[in-house]
Order: C-alpha cells, then sequence, then structure tokens
C-alpha cells in the first residue's frame, strides 16, 4: 500500500501533465519560429500628466497565424523560461529607440518619452547595460526619453546588481519606473536606494479604489510615499472618469488606462497624439 502510494506521488507519466508539459514546447515552437517571420509587434498605451499626453507605454503583441492574438501574460512567461526573452527584450528596446529617433525631428512627437518594460531576466544579463547603450547608440535616440519599467521581483534578486546597472545607465539619462508597486515584497529601505524616478500604483488597486477602503487608502498611501520621495506616481489602469478624479483629487495626476486608450498600433497613437496637440492649438 505504501508502496503504491510512494508510486503515485512519483509517478513520471500523468497524461494531463503531459498534455500540458507538449502545449509549452509547441508554443515555444511557435514562438521561435513567429520571431523570425516578424508576428511580434509593439502596442502604445497612452500615459498622461496633468491633462496632456507625455508618453507611452510600449508592449508586446503576437498575433499567432492560427491562434490568434496571444497575451503577454501568456507568452512573457513562457519566454522568460525558455531564454527566448533576450532576443525578444532586444527587439523591443530597439524598436522604441528607434521610434525615438524618428520622433526627434518632430516638434509635438520629440516631447514624448517611452517605457519599455524590462524582465528579471534580461535585466540580470551580463550584457544589460551594453545592451540598452547599444540599442540608443545605434539608433542615436535620446536616453532621457527612454524609460525602464522594472518590478519589485527584479530588484530583489539582487539589489546590489540592481543598483550598479540602474546608476550605470541613469548617468545617461535613461528613466526607472517601478511598475506593479504594491504586489510585489521590496522594502521601504530598498526603495530608498533605489534611483528611480516613477512609481505606477498597480490596477489591482485602482480597480476598486471608489468601492473599497483599503484599495483607496494604499492608493493615497502609495501617491504620498513616490512624492515625498521625489517619484512621479503614475496610476495604472484608469477605466471611470470617476477613478481619475478619485486619483486627482489625492494628487496622482499620471496615469494611463483604457478611460483615454487601450495600447494602441503605432500609426494610431501618433495620430491621438497629433489630434489632441493640434486641438490644443485651437482652444
Ligand atoms: P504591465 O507592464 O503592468 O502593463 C499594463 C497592462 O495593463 C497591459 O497589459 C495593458 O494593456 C493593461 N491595461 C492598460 N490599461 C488598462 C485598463 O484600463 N484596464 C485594464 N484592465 N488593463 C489595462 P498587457 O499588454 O496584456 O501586458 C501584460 C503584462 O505583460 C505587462 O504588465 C508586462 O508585465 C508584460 N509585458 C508586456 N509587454 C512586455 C515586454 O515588452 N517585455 C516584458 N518583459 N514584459 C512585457
Ligand atoms: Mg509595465
Ligand atoms: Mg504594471
Ligand atoms: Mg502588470
Amino acid at each position: 500500500r505504501a508502496k503504491a502510494e510512494g508510486r503515485n506521488a512519483l509517478r513520471f507519466f500523468d497524461p494531463e501533465m503531459q498534455a500540458v508539459v507538449e502545449a509549452r514546447v509547441a508554443l515555444e515552437a511557435d514562438m521561435r519560429a513567429g520571431i523570425a517571420q516578424g508576428q511580434f509587434e509593439l502596442a502604445y498605451q497612452p500615459q498622461m500628466a496633468l491633462g496632456s499626453i507625455v508618453g507611452a507605454e510600449v508592449l508586446m503583441r503576437w498575433l499567432h497565424p492560427e491562434k490568434g492574438p496571444i497575451s503577454p501574460v501568456q507568452f512573457i512567461p513562457l519566454a522568460e523560461e525558455s531564454g527566448l526573452i533576450h532576443r525578444l527584450g532586444e527587439w523591443v528596446l530597439r524598436t522604441a529607440c528607434e521610434r525615438l529617433a524618428a520622433w526627434a525631428a518632430d516638434p509635438v512627437l520629440s516631447e514624448l518619452t517611452l517605457s519599455v518594460n524590462v524582465s528579471a531576466q534580461q535585466f540580470h544579463q551580463a550584457g544589460f547595460v551594453p545592451q540598452v547603450l547599444a540599442a540608443l547608440a545605434s539608433t542615436g535616440a535620446d536616453a532621457r526619453r527612454l524609460r525602464l519599467e522594472l518590478t519589485e521581483s527584479l530588484l530583489l534578486e539582487d539589489i546590489d546588481d540592481t543598483v550598479k546597472k540602474m546608476v550605470r545607465l541613469k548617468s545617461y539619462g535613461v528613466g526607472f519606473s517601478l511598475d506593479d508597486f504594491g504586489t510585489g515584497y521590496s522594502s521601504l529601505s530598498y526603495l530608498k536606494r533605489l534611483p528611480l524616478d516613477e512609481l505606477k500604483i498597480d490596477q489591482g488597486f485602482v480597480r476598486d479604489v471608489l468601492t473599497d477602503p483599503n484599495d483607496a487608502a494604499i492608493a493615497r498611501t502609495i501617491v504620498a510615499l513616490g512624492t515625498s520621495l521625489g517619484l512621479q506616481v503614475t496610476a495604472e489602469g484608469v477605466e471611470t472618469e470617476a477613478q481619475r478624479q478619485f486619483l486627482e483629487r489625492n494628487h496622482c495626476y499620471a496615469w494611463q488606462g483604457y478611460l483615454l486608450s487601450p495600447p494602441l498600433p503605432l500609426k494610431e497613437f501618433e495620430a491621438l497624439v497629433m489630434g489632441r496637440a493640434s486641438a490644443d492649438l485651437m482652444v
């Protein structure tokens, strides 16, 4: 009996598990092919501050030839486990820098910043800083227009390596943002050590900010903390005017979310920015 249970616990052949593994292996192969065939694209979600579009968060999109759009929530973890995040991440950085360089001659677009999400695996690899500097140098992008979004778990992995890399990149003008703030485990003493420019309030706190007093208290606390550390505080996932007003009443003046726009294809994002700029000129 004990032997049978023992065998159960150590079962090597579990058809359900096998199916999951096979699906992952297949998706990973598709991802490899997809990279080669240019199936990945970037979407640009406008970010507002004090009533104007000041930049965009760059978000990866994968249009699978048979399965249709696949969410980054699904494929980023797989890319991280398989190491494909290195190629994808470098491509995102380079493409964002190409955008910034292309915008440099335009009086309106040249004012925008681009925020790029960076995975822990990507950030902690030895060549990360040279990779960012090469993307900037080869495109001619202004480093001050590039912002990297890091997560709390990334910082915790190796705080000394993190600070060193951040300081190095900051010396070129690159900005840093702490994404999904409040969902991880970073301590306040870490926050003090990091040369950050921005804290992003996770959308999980924004969603019920009007109905859940705890979420409201957390959102207010993050704004107060970030502001007193001299950081910009940006709310994520703002979907309603009432949420936006709550944030504004509580001194959070930067936000992104469906209330203004979902992540957009490049041309639509540029059209939105140009449209608002010319509307502003007319009033
Ligand atoms: P994130 O960096 O926190 O990005 C914000 C997510 O919230 C995006 O989901 C965005 O589309 C979504 N969002 C924006 N406004 C709203 C809103 O008003 N309501 C709701 N419900 N959602 C909103 P997305 O594009 O599916 O990306 C999910 C996550 O995948 C990102 O979370 C980020 O962690 C990761 N990711 C996306 N692109 C990249 C990338 O290029 N590199 C890396 N390493 N990670 C990426
Ligand atoms: Mg982000
Ligand atoms: Mg986020
Ligand atoms: Mg998130």
